[in-house]
C-alpha cells in the first residue's frame, strides 16, 4: 500500500483513489470501476473538491424521501464497497432501507467479496445473492436486469450510487423513485434520478445520514412539501453554474 503524507495537497483524493485501488485488490471493484472512479474524480476536481449549496439541497430532499419510503432499498455495488462500507451500513440502520448486492458487471465471486466486506461492516441481511429471490427488472437487456424480489424489485424508492444511466431508466420505467450520488451532473443517471446528489458519495453519505436522523421527527405532509418542491432538473441547473463559478474564481486566482 501506497503511503499517502497527510500534507500532500491531493491527500484526500488520494487517498479515496487508494480505497478504490485496494477494493480491486481484494476482489470488491470491477476494472470499469476503477475507470468510473477517473471520471468522478475529474468532476470532482471541477467542483472544488466540496459539497456545494445544490448537493445539500438535493440531500436534504433525498433524506425526506427515504423517510417517506415504504420499502426504501440501497443498491451496492463494488465501488461503494470500497469506498465506504461501513457508512452504507449506517445509512440502511438509520432509515430501516435494505441492502441490495447489484452488479453491472455480473459475477458471482466478486458479489460474495462484497457481501463478506459488508457483513465484516456490520450489516446483517443482504439481498440479490439467494438465486431463489432473483426476478427481472423490464426495459434492460438481460445480464443487467437481474434483481432480487424482496429488494429493488419491490421497493418504491432505490438509492442507487454511481450508477449506469440505462439502469436508472429501467429503474424509472418500472416505477421506482431513484435517489443517486453522481459527480458528473450531466450523465443519463444523474439526468434521469428524480434526486441527484451531484457530490462526492464518501463526502455526502455522512451528511445525508444526519439529515435522516433530523428529519425522522418531522410530520410525513412537511417532508412530502420538502420532495415535491425539489425540482432535480433546476438543482442540476444549479450544480452546473456552481462548478462555472468555481471554474471562474480558479481563473482569477490564476
Ligand atoms: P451514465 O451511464 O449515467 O451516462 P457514465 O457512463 O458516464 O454515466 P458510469 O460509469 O456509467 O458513467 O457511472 C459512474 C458515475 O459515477 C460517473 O458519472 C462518475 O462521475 C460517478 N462517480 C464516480 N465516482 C464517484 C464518487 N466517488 N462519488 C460520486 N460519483 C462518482
Ligand atoms: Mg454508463
Amino acid at each position: 500500500m501506497t503511503v499517502i503524507p497527510k500534507s500532500h495537497p491531493r491527500a484526500k483524493s488520494l487517498l479515496i483513489r487508494e480505497k478504490l485501488v485496494n477494493g480491486f485488490d481484494k476482489g470488491l471493484v470491477a476494472k470499469e470501476g476503477l475507470l468510473a472512479q477517473g471520471r468522478g474524480e475529474a468532476f470532482d476536481y471541477l467542483l472544488g473538491e466540496k459539497t456545494g449549496k445544490t448537493a445539500k439541497k438535493a440531500i436534504k430532499a433525498a433524506a425526506a424521501q427515504i423517510i417517506l419510503a415504504n420499502t426504501p432499498v440501497i443498491s451496492v455495488n463494488g465501488n461503494i464497497a470500497a469506498l465506504c462500507p461501513r457508512k452504507i451500513v449506517k445509512l440502511a440502520k438509520t432509515t430501516g432501507a435494505k441492502i441490495e448486492v447489484n452488479l453491472f458487471y455480473h459475477n458471482e465471486k466478486r458479489k460474495q467479496n462484497i457481501v463478506n466486506a459488508l457483513k465484516k461492516n456490520g450489516a446483517r441481511e443482504i439481498l440479490g445473492i439467494d438465486q431463489k429471490f432473483k426476478a427481472k427488472l423490464q426495459g434492460i437487456d438481460s445480464a443487467r436486469r437481474i434483481v432480487d424480489k424482496n429488494g429493488i424489485l419491490a421497493a418504491d424508492v432505490v438509492v442507487v450510487p454511481l450508477e449506469d444511466g440505462d439502469r436508472t431508466l429501467a429503474l424509472r420505467k418500472s416505477g421506482k423513485t431513484v435517489i443517486t450520488f453522481d459527480l458528473n451532473p450531466l450523465s443519463r443517471t444523474s439526468q434521469t434520478a428524480n434526486i441527484t446528489i451531484v457530490d462526492n458519495v464518501t463526502r455526502a453519505i455522512d451528511i445525508l445520514i444526519k439529515e435522516c436522523k433530523k428529519l425522522s421527527v418531522k410530520k410525513p405532509s412537511s417532508l412530502q412539501k420538502m420532495v415535491d418542491d425539489f425540482d432535480n432538473k433546476k438543482n442540476l441547473s444549479e450544480n452546473i453554474i456552481e462548478i462555472k463559478n468555481n471554474l471562474s474564481r480558479r481563473l482569477k486566482i490564476a
